[in-house]
């Protein structure tokens, strides 16, 4: 259930989110677990994710519990675009990475293990693995453009 910070509420203070008590970014949100918090402004914060894919990883996150891309307001999601933005720069500037991938998962399927919308900062490393590229294969013009019409119809 999504609910606003009663006690934030409470202490009259600090600014309440809309939360989920049992989502873990809602608890580092709200200072309840720590985090290796790179920045934080009124409505995203950033911090290093612990199981990184490679060293570097870093999350932009949004404060509001927003789970994927369908219902996020598109403000927070320009929000934390420009945070994930941010992110970016420093990681390049820090790490020189050779390149770095954004990556953004909604739903299960798509391999989302948290659903309170973040973008993932991946620095790479040359032949590092990372199953994030796919092979470009050309695909059948007929079978694209059936879903190309099937997708523009829901625009
Ligand atoms: P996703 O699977 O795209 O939803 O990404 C969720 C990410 O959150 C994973 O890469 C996890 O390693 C990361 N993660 C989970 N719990 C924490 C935590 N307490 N602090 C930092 N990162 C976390
Ligand atoms: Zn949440």
């Amino acid at each position: 259930m999504v609910l606003a910070d009663a006690d934030a509420q409470r202490r009259g203070s600090c600014v309440s989110h809309p939360s989920d008590a049992s989502c873990i970014f809602c608890k580092i949100v709200a200072g309840q677990i720590p985090c290796f918090k790179l920045l934080e402004d009124e409505r995203t914060i950033a911090f290093m994710d612990i199981n990184p894919a490679n060293p570097g990883h870093a999350l932009a996150v949004v404060k509001d519990h927003h789970p994927t891309i369908d219902i996020i307001p598109p403000e927070a999601l320009a929000d934390v675009a420009r945070t994930a933005q941010r992110l970016a720069r420093a990681v390049l500037k820090a790490l020189d990475p050779p390149g770095l991938n954004l990556v953004q998962a909604n739903g299960e399927g798509a391999g989302q293990s948290v659903p309170h919308l973040h973008i993932h900062i991946i620095p790479r490393r040359r032949n590092d693995g990372l199953m994030i590229n796919w092979q470009a294969v050309p695909g059948d013009m007929a079978e694209i453009e059936t879903v190309y019409k099937k997708i523009k119809a829901a625009l």
